[in-house]
């Protein structure tokens, strides 16, 4: 573990919170993040000194807001390795940008008889728009099946993506099973045949290094509070030649070129997909956020995160009655299980009583939860400032589950 690593936890003022009367170990930042001094400070420094709406008036407020505002566009340009900071457009989050592609790209490009490709471990934000463009469209929905491991099948993917495809949407990693899939391979396949690549990056940006084009991705959606950042704001990145031929959402103020009392024309990308007053401190405090991750250097931070994930997929596949889901390695930084005969619900609640945070549920992939044949699992996410201490904390309130439940 590097310096910068080992001594980030002190960044984050939350962490020295108590629950329960225990020190809080916090495991579910595939949910959300934390959020350290420095991008809380930048939130405060925005609001106390420089309030104001941007792209409007020209009094000296709006024009530091404007400038901070553009200058987080860059910070997050150059934190995924985009070609121009107009490439980048700011969202509520990764659901809003995948609807924003799904309605202003796909639906105006899909046809009957088209095919969309996806897999069943996807997120219900990257798995929903895409049956309704199928459904207003006509075109079909396929999916790339899984291995028993939950790794993608890539042989199949080579049968199942073909010249009907149009659009393939796939997340960098599984928020369930820790899976880290092959984007750049299968933006090959895709392109290969003609198809647009888009990436569902929410869990992977937070964690791994970014490089867009060597990703080979068209479109990359992705959140800011799961990355250090605050919430309602998030990012879709594309190509700009994709941007330009994709339809604006929200109509109204600040995304128009002209408008007569009976039509309009519209801006430049990005402006063309931001009508409204955007959310200003959110895209600062996320300008922040990504500084912060860049200071403690990403690939430290995939590394750390990776190494927590698989050593909490060993320890937990050694303990009797627990089962784990996914691959053993390589593996994100997260792991998702269930204790044999205790409700995942029920296990979420014993941590809770230990001072452990964790998720429980069916994490928005219901399909994935079928094909596991489980209702729900519990779910440990590292992030860069748990450590091996937090694993045996995870450990120790699994074996107090055990005892509660199983006496
Ligand atoms: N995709 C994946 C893989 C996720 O894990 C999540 C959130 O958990 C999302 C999409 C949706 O992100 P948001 O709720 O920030 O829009």
């Amino acid at each position: 573990m590097t310096a910068a690593l080992m001594t980030c936890k002190k960044d984050f003022p939350i962490l020295q919170r108590q629950v329960h009367g225990k020190p809080l170990v916090y495991l579910d930042s595939a949910a959300t993040s934390q959020k350290p001094v420095q991008v809380l400070e930048a939130l405060r420094q925005y609001y106390e000194h420089s309030n104001a709406n941007v792209h409007r008036s020209v009094h000296t407020l709006a024009e530091e807001a404007t400038a901070l505002y553009e200058g987080a566009r860059q910070k997050v340009a150059r934190f995924i390795g985009a070609s121009q900071p107009e490439e980048v457009v700011f969202t509520r989050g990764t659901t809003e940008a995948l609807n924003f592609v799904a309605r202003g790209w796909a639906e105006k490009h899909l046809k009957a008889g088209d095919e969309v490709v996806t897999s069943p471990m996807e997120h219900h934000s990257n798995l929903i728009p895409w049956q309704v463009v199928c459904r207003r469209t006509g075109a079909r929905l396929r999916f790339i099946e899984l291995n028993p491991d939950g790794t993608l099948n890539l042989e199949q993917a080579g049968e199942v993506i073909g010249p009907r495809t149009r659009l393939v949407a796939l997340s960098a990693l599984s928020n369930v099973l820790g899976t880290i899939n092959p984007i750049a391979e299968v933006a090959r396949m895709a392109h290969a045949v003609g198809a647009v690549m888009v990436v569902d990056g929410a869990q992977s940006v937070p964690h791994q290094l970014t490089r867009v084009m060597e990703m080979g991705a068209d479109f990359l959606a992705f959140s800011g509070h799961k990355m250090c950042g605050p919430t309602g704001i998030g990012v879709l990145w594309g190509k700009m030649e994709r941007l330009e031929e994709m339809d604006p959402i929200l109509y109204g103020g600040e995304m128009i070129a002209y408008v007569s009392r009976d039509t309009a024309t519209w801006a430049a990308v990005p402006a063309k997909f931001e009508g409204g007053t955007p959310h200003i401190a959110g895209a600062i405090g996320l300008g922040a956020a990504v500084e912060y991750l860049s200071a403690i250097g990403m690939e430290a931070i995939w590394e750390h995160d990776r190494y927590l994930g698989e050593l909490a997929w060993r320890r937990l596949a050694e303990i009797p009655g627990v089962a784990v889901y996914g691959p053993s390695a390589p593996r994100s930084g997260l792991v998702a299980f269930n204790i044999e005969g205790v409700h995942p619900h029920d296990v979420a609640q014993v941590f809770d009583s230990q001072g452990v945070a964790i998720r429980a549920g069916h994490h928005c992939c219901q399909p994935l939860m079928q094909w596991l044949e489980v209702g729900a699992t519990a779910r440990a996410s590292f992030y860069l400032y748990n450590d091996e201490s937090d694993i045996d904390r995870l450990v120790e309130a699994i074996e107090a589950t055990k005892r509660y439940f199983q006496p």
